[in-house]
């Protein structure tokens, strides 16, 4: 028995669709147990069309909290009690957790990216320049975080101008931030005064496939902070070239951890073991 007095066990997880894949499960048990806490984590495969009854079940079974994933992201919010101020200018969750009998939505994704760029980065986004690449969801929450935290400068490349276009109109509607689009041309050269350049596209999810982001290589200069939102393999071909350039590299895995770690205090009021959940999510991108 857990506290001599109770059987009973606090549940969160992750509602997705598809969901059998999600590794959060492995750094959220690790953090649980590190902390001698009696808390789950389950991977629930949620139907689209389920979704509305999957919150009802949440708030009828007293969960403490869930992650959503594909497709949930923006579905969420309208069966919630509240939402953040950031996630929705995302207009996307990635996180609920309970206050009483409400439940409130907020997006840690952007905001482990800043930690990640502080902690492991040494670096303060207010006055900085980036260059990101990519315009979906990582990207969405990555910039509307550094606009909020006083960034100088985005520049959003993406292949689909529309989409680059949409984000740089949300950027302006929701923040004095600088922000433009840049076509994706062959050869991008990274702006010399660019202080962080960020893959947050979804190239290099599958290492078999030999890619990376097109760019022009020589123009990463050394010093520049290059990060990517590519959590498993950690070391990503892109990665590789920026640091065989000089680049400071911070990789997806940390960023996962910290929106992770987040999370875990919006759940469980305590800090996150951030070390152990590191070590068991990269064991398990280890394994064969
Ligand atoms: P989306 O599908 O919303 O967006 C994908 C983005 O990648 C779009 O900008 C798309 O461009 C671009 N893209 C995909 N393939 C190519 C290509 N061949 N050439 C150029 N651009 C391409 O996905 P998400 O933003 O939700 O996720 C992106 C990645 O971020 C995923 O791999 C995910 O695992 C990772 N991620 C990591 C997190 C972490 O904590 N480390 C958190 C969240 C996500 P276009 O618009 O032109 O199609």
């Amino acid at each position: 028995m857990n506290d001599q007095s109770s059987y009973r066990q606090e549940l969160t997880g992750v509602f997705g669709y598809p969901v059998d894949e999600n590794p959060t499960v492995v750094m959220m048990e690790a953090a649980f147990r590190a902390l001698d806490l009696p808390w789950r984590y389950l991977n629930m495969k949620v139907r689209p069309e389920d979704l509305s009854a999957g919150i009802k079940g949440l708030r009828a079974m007293g969960f403490q909290g869930v992650n959503l994933t594909i497709p949930h992201k923006c579905a969420v919010l309208e069966h919630l009690d509240e939402v953040a101020a950031d996630a929705r200018i995302m207009g996307a969750v990635n996180t609920v957790h309970r206050r009483h009998d409400s439940l409130i939505g907020a997006n840690t994704d952007g905001k482990g990216f800043l930690r990640a760029l502080s902690d492991d980065g040494g670096l303060n986004p207010a006055g900085k320049r980036f260059m990101i690449l990519g315009a979906g969801g990582a990207a969405r929450a990555i910039t509307v975080e550094l606009a909020l935290a006083g960034a100088a400068e985005l520049i959003i490349v993406n292949r689909d101008e529309s989409r680059g276009r949409e984000l740089v109109a949300l950027l302006q509607a929701n923040s004095a931030v600088q922000v433009s689009y840049q076509p994706w041309i062959e050869n991008l050269i990274v702006p010399e005064n660019t202080d962080v350049l960020v893959n947050a596209t979804s190239i290099g999810l599958y290492p078999q496939i030999d890619e990376r982001p097109s760019l022009d290589y020589a123009s990463i200069r050394t010093g520049l902070v290059v990060c990517d939102v590519i959590p498993n393999p950690p070391r990503t071909r892109f990665l590789e070239a920026a640091s065989a350039r000089g680049a400071i590299t911070l990789d997806g895995l940390g960023m996962l951890v910290y929106q992770g770690a987040i999370a875990f205090k919006l759940w469980t009021g305590k800090e996150a073991p951030v070390d152990v959940m590191k070590a068991a999510l990269a064991a398990e991108f280890a394994r064969p």
